[in-house]
Formats: C-alpha cells, structure tokens, sequence
C-alpha cells in the first residue's frame, strides 16, 4: 500500500481475463466464462473457504489475487509466465498480472486421479497455498518440499471445514515404486500426479501426528531462508517444523 502523496509508481495492470467474462465480488475477485455460471459459483465457494481457512492456519494476512475459471476455448489467452499456453486442464497460480492470478480449467485434465468429490476442492486449496507461499520471496527448495507444502495445506483446509478425504484417500496407490525424496522429473504426467498423491498421504499422516501447527512453522521458515534449499537443508526444516520427534517421524514414513 502507498503512502498519502507518495509517488509509488503501481505495476501495470494487465488484464487477468479474456473479453466479456463475469465477475463476482468477494475477497477473492472471481473472473469466469459467461457460460460456466453454474461452476462458477461451485468454485468460488471452495475459494473462499479457502482463502479464509488458509489465512487462520497460517496466522498471515491474505494476498492479494484474483481468480479466473477459464472456458476450455478460451486456455490460450489465459494470463501465464511463459509464452507458450500451457497444457489444457491444470490450474496455476501466475505474477504475470497485477494482482497474481489464479487460473482454474472449466474441466481438470484427466491426469487428475483419483477423481472423487474432493479432487476440485483440493486443486483449487493447492493452487491457493502456493499463492499464499508466493506472496514473499521463496527461494528454490527440493520438488518434494515445494509441493509437500500446498498438499498438506490443502489437506488441512479439508480438515477444518470438515471435508472428509477418506474416501479419496482410499483410492490413492501408497507405493508407485519411489518416494517423494526419491523421485525425479521431468517426468509423464501420471508419475507427476503419483508424487503429487503421494505427498498428499504424507501431508495427511504429518496433519494426523503433528496437528496443523507445522504447515504455519513451514511457511516462516522458508520465508526467512535467504539461500538455495538444499535436500539436507530441506529435511531439517520440514522435521523442525513438525517438532520433538519429527526427525525420527520421517525416519518411519515409507513416502519419505
Ligand atoms: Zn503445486
């Protein structure tokens, strides 16, 4: 926020939505397709549940961002950081526009699994989490911390509002043949989402010992670390984090 009189020069605003989309009002501005009216206000909910419940667990004042659910015909004009449109059905979370925005498919891709009620909500809380953590500077930290983060977020959020995940957790293979430490990209899309599920069971069983206290711990830490998180360095903070036991916690987790 500018100072009365001063002469902060505000980025340019480019613009978050193709022409003639919707908006609602709300504390997250939301964009959308005239003809997705219907998932609109679906997807708003589940945004703002978790706009609210992220900001409580975390203890931090919300970022500012708007949100854009964006008609399959329509993904390429979608703001992004690189040139090239990225592939159809992924959400993301982009600082090309002023406020970031959150971009969100009409449909997810089908690389998506397992599909359940709570597949949505937890891409949308994932997408805000990384929003969240992206609302400091981050330095570059192993793949595994840097995704375990908005999966056991977007774990605890279903938590507090009482989303029970059992169901989709049921369904989620605990041993694709690596650990999240283990493994490697690039990589096809379904390994990608094997290690994106299996840091969600991680996050799941992390929440279930530790309660959701670490994921606040987390996101300081990474706020304040001012060099490259190394794979040693990494281990440290999340076991840190978790608290008295955590190190020997991790030592047990076959995700791990
Ligand atoms: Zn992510």
């Amino acid at each position: 926020m500018g100072r009365a009189g001063s002469a902060v020069k505000l980025p340019e605003r480019r613009d978050a939505a193709p022409p003639g989309y919707e908006s609602l009002d709300g504390e997250v501005p939301f964009l959308y397709a005239p003809r997705l009216e219907d998932e609109a206000g679906e997807v708003r909910d589940y945004l703002a549940e978790g706009y609210t419940t992220l900001a409580g667990i975390l203890s931090v004042e919300p970022p500012e961002i708007v949100a854009l659910l964006v008609a399959g015909e329509d993904w390429r004009d979608a703001p992004r950081d690189n040139a090239r449109p990225y592939p159809p059905g992924l959400p993301y979370f982009t600082r090309s526009t002023s406020p970031p925005t959150l971009v969100l498919p009409e449909e997810l891709s089908p690389v998506f699994r397992p599909r359940t009620n709570a597949t949505m909500p937890l891409a949308v809380w994932h997408e805000l989490a990384h929003a969240f953590l992206l609302s400091r500077e981050v330095v570059r930290t192993p793949a595994w911390l840097g995704e375990l983060v908005p999966q056991a977020a977007s774990a605890a959020v279903a938590r507090n509002i009482g989303l029970s995940l059992k169901d989709h957790l049921s369904r989620i293979d605990g041993q694709p043949g690596f650990t999240v430490r283990g493994f490697r990209g690039p990589v096809e899309a379904e390994d990608q989402m094997s290690f994106q599920n299996l840091l969600l069971l991680l996050g799941v069983a992390a929440l279930e010992r530790f309660g959701e206290d670490f994921l606040r711990h987390l996101f300081y830490d990474l706020w304040r670390e001012d060099d490259v998180v190394d794979e040693e360095r990494a281990r440290a903070l999340l076991a840190e984090a978790l608290g008295p036991g955590g190190q020997e916690w991790l030592a047990s987790r076959p995700e791990f």
